[in-house]
């Protein structure tokens, strides 16, 4: 029996705790094991560095191979934060020289080849990416925003990747402008699922064709309709790629009634300028009141609004107009809409309100694509939830200040895809 040293002792136990729980925390698995562990009070790191068991034999990571090992690379990966400290874990990781292969280094059960994070590190990072911005999770997790942004654009990579061309029935296009409003990318939106299978640049009749090309023709059969604005270069595309087009492009009602607006606007604005020069403030300040459905209105403000509107004024006319033509796509037969559009087209021509006969001849060069809603009753605002994640991620993070910024974000938002990190 030697002398008991509990210097010693302690030493000894306090080192077997903390590759225990390392081991642990790490979720090491045979034959991985924690060997050591550094603890750097001064700059508050903890290296946890991690070996294979002696003997060990390691399969090639293309063919698997088991391959006599060549040498060995140091590399190091951050992971979550332990007790405040920094952690880091570090490994001097085997390359095998694979008789067909050649020499590769071996995959780690802990990192995807060619990260830098560890894969608890990455997963916690994206879980919370889903709600925060990447300045926020990086300052959450100790991180970069170049390296939060990384995780991010990696995330997204994999999930494309893995992701297999589901058939898609009715799907939405729309256009999202970004940055100072005049650049833009086209969102294709599975209306079924809810989520954006596709965003290209540009919305040109080009810009959605490798979107198409890359469907099968049975694909491309299946798709039942397609909501949009009425913008000809998307309508070119879908008559390009799928058959009988024509009666499955629904142009999106609220698109069409924001064009509407616009037009009981201009009327409005017009009056405004003659009243006013008259001395007639009645409609000074009244923009919104005539663009809101007067369903959401609060009561005062209808009670006030109901005056205007029951006037002789140009704009009351005009506005008219508008709430009348919301019948259009509560009918449930084509024929009896289209008697409607007929007696409401008359008269807009006889109003003597030129924006209203304007926007009356748009809306009749475009019937027939407009009346196709009451076959498919689709619209892009199913997808409310996409539009407003979309909008969040425009106006939420100072970072997306380039086109591919932005798109990496809507996929990684709004994509369903399968972001999870895995060893291989
Ligand atoms: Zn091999």
């Amino acid at each position: 029996m030697g002398t008991w040293l509990p210097g010693d002792l302690d030493q000894g136990a306090t080192a077997m705790d903390d590759r225990a729980l390392y081991q642990t925390i790490l979720g090491l698995t045979t034959p991985w094991e924690v060997e050591r562990v550094e603890l750097r009070e001064a700059t508050q790191e903890v290296d946890v560095w991690v070996a294979a068991a002696t003997g060990t034999a390691f399969g090639c990571p293309q063919c698997a191979a088991v391959s006599p090992v060549y040498d060995h690379v140091e590399r190091r990966w951050r992971h979550l934060d332990t007790c405040q400290f920094r952690t880091l874990l570090c490994a001097r990781v085997p390359r095998v020289r694979c008789a067909t292969h050649g020499v590769t280094t071996v995959r780690v059960p802990w990192a995807e080849p060619g990260s830098r994070f560890t894969l608890l590190l990455e997963r916690l990072a994206i879980a919370w990416l889903q709600d925060a911005t990447p300045t926020a999770v990086g300052r959450r997790l100790g991180l970069s925003w170049d390296e939060a942004r990384g995780i991010m654009e990696r995330a997204v990579r994999r999930g494309l990747a893995r992701r297999t061309t589901a058939p898609v029935a009715r799907l939405g296009i729309d256009e999202k402008s970004f940055l100072k409003r005049h650049q833009y990318v086209s969102v294709v939106v599975d209306l079924d699922r809810g989520c954006v299978p596709h965003v290209a640049d540009d919305r040109k009749a080009t810009s959605l064709t490798p979107y198409f090309t890359a469907l099968t023709p049975a694909q491309r059969e299946g798709i039942t309709a397609v909501a949009m604005d009425m913008w000809e270069p998307y309508c070119t595309t879908v008559r390009a790629h799928v058959p009988d087009a024509d009666a499955k492009i629904v142009f999106d009602k609220f698109h069409i009634m924001q064009h509407v607006g616009a037009a009981v606007d201009t009327v409005r604005k017009q009056e405004h300028q003659v009243l006013s020069a008259a001395g007639d403030t009645r409609i000074t300040r009244t923009k919104y009141a005539w663009l809101t459905n007067p369903a959401n209105m609060a009561r005062r403000a209808r009670r006030a609004f109901a005056a205007l509107r029951d006037s002789t004024l140009k704009s009351a006319r005009a506005w008219a107009m508008k709430e009348s033509l919301r019948r259009l796509w509560h009918y449930t037969y084509v024929g009896a809409a289209r008697t409607f559009f007929r007696r409401w087209y008359g008269w807009a021509m006889r109003s003597q309100l030129e924006p209203m006969k304007k926007l009356a001849r748009m809306l009749k060069a475009h019937l027939e694509n407009i009346l196709t809603y009451l076959t498919h009753r689709i619209t892009n605002a199913v997808t409310e939830g996409l539009n407003a994640k979309i909008q969040w991620i425009k106006y939420g993070a100072r970072g997306y200040r380039n086109r591919d910024a932005f798109k990496m974000a809507i996929y990684f938002h709004c994509g369903k895809l399968d972001l999870e990190p895995r060893p291989s």
